[in-house]
């Protein structure tokens, strides 16, 4: 069976769970731990931003809500 791979920790688990984007309105395929924790993927957090602008991930950057190296500025700005 093909494993899949929560979005957000990149964790192979027996459950995913379909959960609906805050920041975007995409499906996100994500494990209860980060769901529970209110995480998005990094890569949604950064997508947004720039789509969107900071305001809009603001939150999700100070309060690292999300997985990975932190999210530098500039990465918005693209
Ligand atoms: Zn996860």
């Amino acid at each position: 069976m093909e494993k899949i791979l929560c979005y957000s920790c990149s964790k192979s688990k027996n459950k995913l769970n379909t959960r609906k984007s805050a920041l975007l309105t995409i499906n996100l395929l994500m494990c209860e731990t980060c769901i529970v924790s209110k995480f998005e993927p990094r890569w949604v957090v950064i997508l947004a931003g720039g789509q969107f602008g900071s305001d809009h991930v603001k939150e999700y950057i100070i309060k690292k809500r999300y997985i990975g190296q932190p999210i530098l500025a500039d990465e918005l700005l693209v």
